[in-house]
């Protein structure tokens, strides 16, 4: 009798236990804003396709992938790629990280951001916190996450190249990846600022599954998560604003995570110092927990 009541003891700690795991922030806060920082630091010179900064800030993801126990994708965390812009070639290069999933390891949820920027002009380092070390930073939480409990589609973290030269590193991938064996594309790009504390996503309205996964979310702290900018609303229509519009046009569900744009926008002031770091660790846990909704079916 008394070793039965035990073992109900211990059934009910170990439920409410998980209970608590699923529910709680399952990332290191610090961590990611310290990376954030690190990313959009002067070191990295801005990070622009082609150049140093943008070699540098490629090794320090790795790097920083490699610590987190995650692997390449087939091998490998690297894809050069080449493309010309009037005349001009630039190598560029995707980092593609990939976790295994446990029941249909076939299928693939791509999660993504962009590591390049606008680099240096003059005497001025375009910094690009926002846009998009504050994406590229998440998906290290994301590994941080995924590596503790795995999940059950096979998840590939993603950091584009030449998304500031016209969504380079998203098209190069979606016409050299068997895209029916993507579910769906989420995107991360500028999700650490905002006064009005809302992230908006876009992409719902193209998917029925995913809409009705989104009408069913309640944000799991005091963030607002706000559809809207996907040319319902008269809004500026961030359809294919970012990496994901490539993934749209190749009939890929997607969604896309970002704040409004605000008056650093491409400019050399959208520097870390200037981020909602409370908003920016709220939009993380959010997007982990709708990656949770969707992983947890099966689109
Ligand atoms: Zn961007």
């Amino acid at each position: 009798m008394k070793l039965k009541l035990i073992f109900l003891l211990l059934v009910m700690a170990c439920t409410s236990i998980s209970c608590a795991q699923n529910n709680a922030i399952s990332f290191d806060e610090d961590k990611l804003l310290e990376r954030m920082e690190i990313l959009s630091s002067d070191k990295f010179e801005g990070r622009r396709t082609g150049e140093k900064g943008n070699d540098s800030a490629r090794a320090y993801i790795i790097e920083q992938f490699k610590a987190l126990g995650v692997s390449g994708y087939n091998g490998t965390f690297e894809y050069p790629f080449l493309f010309e812009v009037r005349n001009r070639e630039f190598n560029a290069t995707n980092i593609v990280a990939e976790i295994k999933g446990s029941e249909y390891p076939e299928k693939y949820i791509v999660i993504s951001a962009h590591h390049d920027h606008l680099g240096v002009s003059g005497d001025k380092i375009f910094n690009g916190a926002d846009d998009d070390a504050s994406g590229v930073a998440a998906l290290f939480s994301f590994a941080e996450y995924l590596t503790k409990y795995p999940p059950k589609h096979s998840v590939l973290l993603v950091a584009f190249d030449a998304e500031e030269i016209g969504l380079r590193g998203a098209k190069h991938f979606v016409e050299n990846f068997d895209n029916d064996k993507i579910l769906v594309n989420l995107n991360m790009d500028m999700i650490s600022r905002s006064a009005k504390n809302e992230l908006y996503v876009v992409g719902a309205r193209y998917n029925p599954a995913l809409a009705s996964i989104l009408d069913d979310f309640e944000s799991p702290n005091n963030t607002k998560v706000l559809q809207g900018h996907d040319g319902t609303d008269g809004k500026q229509d961030w359809t294919m604003s970012s990496d994901h519009g490539p993934f749209h046009m190749a009939d890929i569900p997607f969604l896309y995570f970002g704040n409004e744009d605000h008056k650093a926008y491409h400019k050399a002031n959208d520097v870390f110092e200037d981020i909602t770091p409370q908003f920016y660790k709220n939009a993380v846990a959010i997007i982990l927990s709708i990656f949770k909704s969707i992983d947890a079916v099966s689109l």
